[in-house]
């Protein structure tokens, strides 16, 4: 095959990785920075270009779109899913995912296991969310946070009621969520694949920190998931049609409920923990699925 992935930073783990079980297994695969490309929106004739030349003969694309660039980086991936590339996950899913409330609401309608969260655009609103999501101890997360900077957990209703008022007037989306106390700081990363989950670790948060982020210093080791966690994860890939995916879980004593699922999960810390060879398996799966010009979507 010969694979185009969209990446900023061809020098993250991830990408590396990605790279070399693709060329161990005799595929070419050409990292492309996402926003150096452009685009000729062409009727019938979708086309895009780099550094100067027009990117033809792709059997499939990896999308590396971080958060940070997501409304440029899809439009591109769309590009190439109208030119008929196989794209490892479509753009409509990562969209889906990137989009907390959508998300949480598509995973809802399947009756997956999810904290209770409430949002208001009115402030004034604030008291009666508040009371809804069943009052302090709770989180306050902004929408479009990632790495666990914007979340917030207020002790009291009191200072629940200061945190959301400053992300206000922030001019932030923000929304709240039941503390899942019982989960106690740690929380479980699923990656799943084509349907399976091929791997899990546990993440423990700095001591002190609520939040198990690894970008926050937190640490990983390997895990055992219950069934019932594999299929929650399992579920949570297929609601949000993503056929690569980190499903990030808590254990509540209601059961695993998710807090978000990742369309470009990092490699380094669950290959780390695991020992398991994941770019490997994401290539594999590619191989077996990768159907040049067959695209599902078409980008719609
Ligand atoms: P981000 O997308 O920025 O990583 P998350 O929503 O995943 O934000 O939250 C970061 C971490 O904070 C989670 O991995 C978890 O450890 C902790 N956390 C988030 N929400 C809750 C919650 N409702 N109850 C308990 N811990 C939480
Ligand atoms: N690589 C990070 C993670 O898996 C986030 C990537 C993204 O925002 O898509 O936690």
């Amino acid at each position: 095959m010969k694979i185009a992935m969209l990446a900023r930073n061809a020098k993250l783990y991830s990408h590396q990785r990605l790279k070399e079980a693709a060329e161990t297994r005799g595929h070419e695969l050409e990292i492309i920075d996402t926003l150096r490309c452009y685009m000729n929106i062409a009727s019938r004739r979708p086309e895009v270009y780099y550094n100067g030349e027009k990117l033809t003969g792709f059997d499939a694309v990896i999308p590396r779109i971080g958060a940070s660039v997501t409304f440029y980086g899809m439009a591109v991936l769309r590009q190439f899913e109208m030119m008929g590339v196989y794209p490892l996950n479509e753009s409509v899913a990562i969209g889906r995912s990137r989009d907390k409330l959508r998300s949480m609401q598509l995973m809802a309608r399947d009756g997956i296991g999810l904290p209770v969260t409430t949002f208001a655009h009115d402030p004034k609103q604030t008291e009666e969310v508040l009371r809804l999501a069943g009052g302090a101890p709770i989180v306050i997360k902004l929408l479009e946070g990632t790495q666990g900077i914007g979340v917030v957990l207020a002790d009291s209703d009191r200072s629940a009621k200061s945190v959301v008022e400053a992300f206000r007037g922030a001019g932030v989306n923000i929304m709240l969520q039941e503390f899942i106390k019982e989960a106690g700081g740690t929380d479980i990363r699923a990656i799943v694949i084509g349907g399976k989950v091929v791997a899990a670790m546990k993440r423990t948060g700095a001591e002190g920190d609520f939040r198990s982020n690894l970008h926050r210093g937190g640490s990983a080791q390997v895990v055992k998931l219950s069934s019932e966690e594999r299929a929650t994860a399992v579920r949570a890939a297929k609601s949000l049609g993503l056929n690569v995916c980190g499903v990030d879980m808590l254990r509540s004593n209601h059961g695993p409920v998710i807090m978000e699922v990742n369309s470009s999960p990092g490699l380094e810390g669950v290959e780390k923990a695991t020992g398991l060879d994941i770019a490997g398996k994401i290539i594999e799966y590619m191989e077996k699925h990768a159907k040049s010009g067959a695209t599902r979507t078409k980008g719609s």
